[in-house]
C-alpha cells in the first residue's frame, strides 16, 4: 500500500510537530543528504514551458529510495485565484520500485525551500547577522522569514513589494505568531536593502529582472535569490552577480535555470555540498559579497519527503491507498478487473 499525505494531513503533521521544530528537524535532513552528495544519482529537472509557465518533474535516487516531485511555476497564477507553485511528490523503494508515499507538496516546497536558504546562509551569510531584507512577500514569504529566525537568528524584516496586501498579509501572519521580530514595511527596494545583513529575493515573474543594482549592495551583505529558477526568469542583472562570489545547489541545473544563466557557462561556482562538507570555503571574509543562487534542487524534496514518512509513521497520520496492486497473484493483474 502507499501512504496518502494529502494538504491537510501534511499541514496537521507540521502543526503536531510545531512549525520551528520542523524547520530544524527539516534543515537537519536536508544538511545530512547534502554531506552525503556522492551517494545521489542526480539530473538537472526536465521542465516542459509554455507562454505562462512551466511544468517540471525532479527525479532523484540514493539507491535505496527514488523520489520525484512534480511542481509549476505560473507567476500569473495569483490573477486567477491560483498559486503561483504548486507541487505533490512520490518516494519509492529503489528495490521493488514499490511507491511508498504520495505527498502533497506545495507546503513541503515551501519549508523546503527556506530551510535550504537558512542552511545556506549559516555558512555564507556574516556571523551575527540580524536583519533581513525580504523582496516579493507572495508564498513563500512566511516561510523565508520563520526559517531565518529560527535558525539562523534574524530579529528584523523588512519587507517590500508592489502589491501593498501581500506585505499586509505577510506581516499579520507573522505578527499572529508573535514571534520576537520587528517588522517594517519599506516604500522602496532601495529602502528595505540598504545596509540589510541578508536580502532574500523571492518574486515571480516570467522575465530577466533587475530587482537592484551592484551599486546598492552595501559590502558583506548576503544575498538569498530564490525567485530566479528558469530560464528567461531571473531577479539580478549580472554586474550584481559579478559583484557576488556565487554558490548553487547543482550546477549542472543552475546553469540552465538560475541567475547564472546570465553569464558565461564556464564560468566557476561553487556547489552548497562542497562548502557544507568542508571541501570548498563559504565566505572568506567580512566584506565578500556572497549569493545564493537558488533555483531548487530534487536532493532538498528527498529529504523532505523521508522526513515526512518517518514522522507520519511515528504519529500514525495519512491513510494507505492501493495506487498500485499489492501482494498476491502478481501475474494475475486481470483479477483486479473481477
Ligand atoms: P507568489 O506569486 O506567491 O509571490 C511573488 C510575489 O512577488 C508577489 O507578491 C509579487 O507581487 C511580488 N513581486 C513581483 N515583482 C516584484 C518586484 N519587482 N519587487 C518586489 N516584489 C515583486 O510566488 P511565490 O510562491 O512566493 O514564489 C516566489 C518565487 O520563488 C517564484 O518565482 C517561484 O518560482 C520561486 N520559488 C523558488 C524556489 C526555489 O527552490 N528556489 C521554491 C519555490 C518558489
Amino acid at each position: 500500500m502507499t501512504r496518502l499525505l494529502d494538504l491537510p494531513t501534511l499541514a496537521q503533521l507540521v502543526r503536531n510537530v510545531g512549525l520551528a521544530d520542523f524547520l530544524r528537524q527539516l534543515a537537519a535532513q536536508i544538511e545530512a543528504d547534502f554531506q552525503r552528495w556522492p551517494a545521489f544519482e542526480k539530473n538537472a529537472r526536465l521542465a516542459h514551458h509554455c507562454a505562462q509557465g512551466v511544468i517540471e518533474l525532479m527525479p532523484i535516487s540514493d539507491g535505496a529510495r527514488y523520489s520525484f516531485k512534480f511542481v509549476n511555476g505560473h507567476p500569473g497564477n495569483p490573477a486567477q485565484g491560483l498559486p503561483t507553485v504548486m507541487a505533490f511528490g512520490v518516494l519509492a523503494d529503489m528495490a521493488t520500485g514499490t511507491p511508498l508515499l504520495l505527498a502533497e507538496a506545495t507546503l513541503l516546497t515551501a519549508l523546503r525551500t527556506a530551510a535550504t536558504s537558512a542552511l545556506a546562509a549559516r555558512v555564507l551569510a556574516r556571523p551575527g547577522s540580524r536583519c533581513m531584507a525580504l523582496i516579493g512577500n507572495g508564498a513563500q514569504g512566511e516561510f523565508q522569514a520563520l526559517a531565518f529566525h529560527t535558525l539562523l537568528g534574524i530579529t528584523q524584516l523588512r519587507l517590500y513589494d508592489p502589491d501593498p496586501q501581500a506585505s499586509a498579509k505577510l506581516q499579520r501572519n507573522l505578527a499572529a505568531l508573535g514571534l520576537p521580530v520587528h517588522i517594517t514595511l519599506a516604500a522602496s527596494i532601495d529602502e528595505a536593502i540598504a545596509g540589510a545583513d541578508i536580502i532574500t529575493t523571492a518574486t515571480a515573474a516570467k522575465a530577466h529582472a533587475a530587482l537592484f543594482g551592484a551599486a546598492q549592495l552595501t559590502p558583506g551583505q548576503h544575498l538569498n535569490a530564490i525567485g530566479g529558477d528558469c530560464p528567461g526568469k531571473t531577479e539580478l542583472p549580472p554586474e550584481v552577480l559579478r559583484a557576488a562570489r556565487i554558490f548553487v545547489e547543482y550546477a549542472p541545473q543552475t546553469r540552465i535555470e538560475g541567475e547564472i544563466q546570465q553569464l558565461p557557462a564556464e564560468l566557476p561556482v561553487t556547489e552548497l555540498w562542497q562548502v557544507l562538507t568542508g571541501q570548498a570555503p563559504g565566505r572568506q571574509s567580512a566584506a565578500d559579497i556572497t549569493l545564493f543562487d537558488s533555483v531548487g534542487f530534487a536532493l532538498e524534496d528527498h529529504a523532505a519527503l523521508c522526513l515526512v514518512q518517518r514522522l507520519a509513521q511515528e504519529r500514525q497520520l495519512g491513510h494507505d491507498i492501493a495506487l498500485v496492486p499489492g501482494a498476491g497473484g502478481p501475474k494475475d493483474l486481470f483479477r483486479a478487473l473481477r
